[in-house]
């Protein structure tokens, strides 16, 4: 009869223990769902959402905010997308500094930090990325989330076998969750093809000149250090390549392949006849030579493992001991908008877009990002 009630009383705890555990585990998985706040600065004219442009994104998961700075002069429109793959922090960071600094006397400047918001509320599995990273500002901590570069399945679920994208391009099962396949958009499509789909009738209803796309790519990726520009941006993205060489940050120009479908650079440029330019910096995080996975090395850019790669020469970028940190990766995604918006002042008049109050690519990159940024309250 003792061990009877002993036991019953073990169990009783044991259950106890696991209802705790259960708790602060699902308490722990529901905050990854919750969007961090963004502070944007006193030139910001509207805050709306991607639904505004498409309806039937609305209480979806593929919804996402969208600032818009509007100058009190007419000029031309720009749309700056961070975070269509969410395990690309420079991309993201770029675009919430943005926000939380800039001014526009003329023009528009449309910027959307999170396109794919279901990819920040997970991880990539199989990993071990951490869930997140923080920044140090002026007034205290910052945290950013560190998401994955595909929707999340709980948002989309099940991946077909096969892939063909609404541009009509066969790729494998799990790409129907990646953002940067699924252009031009579905209106009756998937989730993820609905968010590209409400970009491109963003595109259009805001009439916008050039739409710039944020990237980050591993070290060992070919297309790297790159603007990556549609053929209708050409001659923009070798002006703005001088002017980058001038300043001191090596890019390399990459055509748009026409027969690589469903991404930004191509549909962007064919379907809503926008300028359209993807930037790509170095990310060792993303990098499959990388060492133990970790918040430093997202910040820090510091690895081994790539040091060595570098001197075998299998990567596309310098890299040593100093790594390449995130507030150079920002610094040049920084540089190149600033570069493409003076290009853009040069080729057509009519429709410069001026900006004021960017944080200096040049300070960025020698003093970090967090004196750009307030910290979370
Ligand atoms: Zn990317």
């Amino acid at each position: 009869m003792i061990t009877l009630k002993k036991n019953f009383f073990s169990a009783l705890i044991l259950l106890f223990l696991t209802i705790i555990i259960c708790f602060f585990s699902a308490f722990e998985f529901l905050r990854m769902h919750e969007n961090k706040k963004i502070y944007p600065s006193k030139g910001l004219s509207t805050q709306t959402k991607l639904s505004t442009y498409f309806k039937d994104l609305q209480n979806t998961p593929g919804d996402t905010d969208v600032y818009i700075f509007q100058g009190q002069k007419k000029g031309g429109n720009l749309l700056i997308l961070g975070g269509t793959h969410p395990n690309e922090p420079a991309s993201f960071i770029t675009a919430v500094l943005l926000v939380e600094n800039i001014l526009v006397s003329q023009g528009k400047v449309v910027i959307i930090p999170r396109a794919n918001s279901s990819g920040f509320t997970h991880s990539d599995s199989q990993e071990g990325n951490p869930q997140g990273f923080s920044l140090e500002t002026t007034d205290g901590k910052r945290w950013f989330r560190y998401g994955s570069r595909l929707t999340n399945p709980i948002h989309q679920w099940p991946d077909p076998a096969l892939y063909i994208n609404p541009a009509g391009q066969r790729l494998s099962g799990t790409e129907s969750r990646n953002l940067n396949r699924c252009y031009p958009g579905r209106i009756k499509g998937r989730l993820t093809e609905k968010i590209a789909y409400g970009i491109m009738e963003l595109i259009k209803k805001e009439e916008i000149h050039l739409a710039l796309d944020l990237h980050e790519a591993a070290p060992e990726y070919p297309v790297i250090n790159a603007i990556v520009f549609h053929e209708n941006s050409a001659e923009l993205a070798a002006l703005a390549l001088m002017e980058l060489q001038i300043e001191g940050f090596e890019f390399r120009l990459e055509s748009s392949p026409p027969n690589l479908r469903g991404l930004s650079h191509r549909e962007w440029g064919d379907y809503a006849k926008v300028r359209a330019i993807l930037l790509e910096t170095a990310n060792a995080s993303q990098g499959r030579f990388k060492g133990k996975p970790s918040a430093s090395l997202i910040v820090n850019g510091k690895d081994k493992n790539y040091v060595k790669a570098a001197k075998l020469g299998r990567l596309f970028v310098p890299f040593d001991e100093k790594g390449i940190p995130l507030k150079l990766r920002v610094a040049r995604h920084l540089a190149a908008i600033n570069a493409l918006v003076s290009g853009l002042k040069e080729l057509a008049p009519s429709i410069v877009v001026e900006l004021e109050k960017m944080p200096p690519p040049s300070l960025v990159k020698k003093e970090g990002i967090g004196c750009y940024l307030r910290a979370q309250k």
